[in-house]
């Protein structure tokens, strides 16, 4: 099948496809030119990383069971190189768009930094919704995009991982795939895989295992038992369910859970997430690729809108699903003390303007939700070296890598005098121009 591909390009060609939309992308990026301003950084370092490197799109024919060709386009973004190959998830949702891929690619970059993981940011998608295809033509689909992105990616180029409504069953298809164009086992092209498929241990929870670690130290100066916080967790899907089961087994009150067709929720005592989670996976038809119902379905319980599970008076709210959750028009609403945002930009810049003035902490996605690439980071240097490590070592050392770059920003809110947000772009636009400006103006 003849895979149509579109401009693999330098920077000064990506100007030919960026999308007319830039809204996510521009109020995405205010938040660096702050950090810049603080770090009085040089204008060529603030071009630089105003600015994605280079971006593909693909046009990926796929036969469907009727027998018709349908056409899906997909994106692939390398946004900055310069701490290392450039790492970042692929999303398939019928949402995507390049302007969404490139301010995820964007929230790599600084979110590798902020890390101090010896990776750039980049970040890929499909326009899809996956849940209207079956297994086999969401397989075609997942190989299709790897050949044609195939010379744009690679372990020592740019490393995918699992992102949106895509998981360890689809990176492994796509691991085979890249395999058999390189007639090479290249299992370090892809992170995020099936443990059986040299995966690696504890990766399936890693993002939300790095927002735990990070609440519970945060929570301490509450001096307040776990069964007195209540938590709302919006999404319940990799990230959403874990967090959830993670904060319950340590006493916490999930009052609240839901997902895209709606959520549940508890006046009293806590939800249980794990039968929630069993509940969700019960008739699903195809294992371990996509749920057929949604947690509304389960009896006993009080139905909740996600607007309104957003609006819950809670101590920690974590949204766990999709960018803009959190705007202008329902800011004001919002009753938490705390929100951990395991999504990826959950609130819009002005909602959070105005969450500072009403002293609602927030710990930002660039850190909160760090621990997904932390542990694929893992998983990339044991696929190099052949060495493999135990469930204990992952969790050691995600633990004191993502409280080590927690505790760098706690030192960067109290020395600007800042949020937190801003103390870890801070952070992270240090640590990119002090590489830069070690590569020398001849770089470039
Ligand atoms: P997932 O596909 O496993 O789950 C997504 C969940 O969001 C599903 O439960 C879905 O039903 C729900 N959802 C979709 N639209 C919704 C809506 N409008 N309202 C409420 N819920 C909705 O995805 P995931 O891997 O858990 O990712 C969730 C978020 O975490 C994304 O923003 C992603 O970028 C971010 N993230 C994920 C990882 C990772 O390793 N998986 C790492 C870092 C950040």
């Amino acid at each position: 099948m003849t895979i149509k591909k579109k401009s693999i390009s330098k920077s000064n060609k990506s100007k030919q496809i960026k999308s007319k939309e830039n809204s996510l992308f521009d109020s995405a990026k205010i938040n660096f030119l702050n950090a810049a301003k603080s770090l009085k950084l040089e204008q060529d370092v603030m071009n630089i990383l105003s600015n994605p490197k280079e971006i593909l799109q693909v046009n990926i024919p796929i036969k469907l069971h009727d027998g018709k060709i349908k056409i899906f386009k997909g994106f692939r973004v390398h946004y900055n190189d310069t701490l290392g190959p450039t790492k970042g998830g692929i999303r398939y949702h019928p949402n995507v768009s390049l302007n969404e891929v490139e301010t995820l690619s964007f929230w790599m970059t600084f979110k590798c930094s902020v890390l101090n993981l010896p990776f750039g940011g980049a970040k890929g998608g499909i326009i899809v919704n996956p849940k209207e295809l079956n297994p086999d033509e969401l397989e075609k689909l997942s190989r299709g995009y790897i050949r044609a992105i195939y010379d744009f990616i690679g372990p020592d180029v740019d490393i995918p991982a699992p992102d949106v409504y895509t998981n360890p069953t689809i990176m492994g298809w796509m691991n085979d795939e890249y395999n058999k164009i390189a007639r090479a086992h290249v299992p370090s092209m892809i992170t995020g895989k099936p443990v059986h498929l040299m995966g690696s241990k504890g990766r399936d929870d890693a993002t939300a295992r790095g927002a735990y670690y990070i609440i519970k130290e945060y929570v301490k100066k509450w001096k307040k038992k776990p069964s007195e916080i209540k938590v709302a967790v919006q999404g319940f899907g990799n990230a959403g369910y874990h967090i959830s089961r993670l904060l319950h087994n340590d006493g916490f009150k999930i009052v609240a859970v839901s997902d895209s067709k709606g959520g549940v929720f508890v006046k009293k005592g806590t939800l249980d997430p794990e039968s929630l989670y069993n509940f969700k996976n019960k008739n699903k038809t195809l294992k371990a690729v996509y749920c057929k119902e949604s947690i509304c379905n389960i009896v006993k319980h009080e139905k909740i809108t996600n607007e309104a599970l957003l609006k819950l008076n809670v101590d920690i709210l974590i949204p766990a699903a999709l960018e803009n959750q959190i705007t202008k028009n329902n800011v004001n609403q919002i009753k938490a003390k705390l929100i951990c945002e395991i999504a990826n930009g959950p609130i819009s810049h002005d909602a959070h303007e105005f969450l500072i003035k009403k002293k609602i902490e927030v710990i930002p996605d660039i850190l909160a939700n760090a621990g997904g690439v932390t542990v694929s980071y893992f998983e990339w240097l044991q696929n190099k070296s052949g060495d493999y490590w135990d469930l204990e070592k992952i969790h050691e050392e995600l633990k004191t890598r993502i409280l080590k770059s927690y505790n760098e920003v706690e030192c960067a809110v109290k020395k600007y005098k800042v949020d937190m947000r801003s103390a870890a772009y801070i952070v992270g636009a240090r640590r990119l121009s002090e590489s830069i400006e070690a590569r020398g103006s001849n770089h470039l």
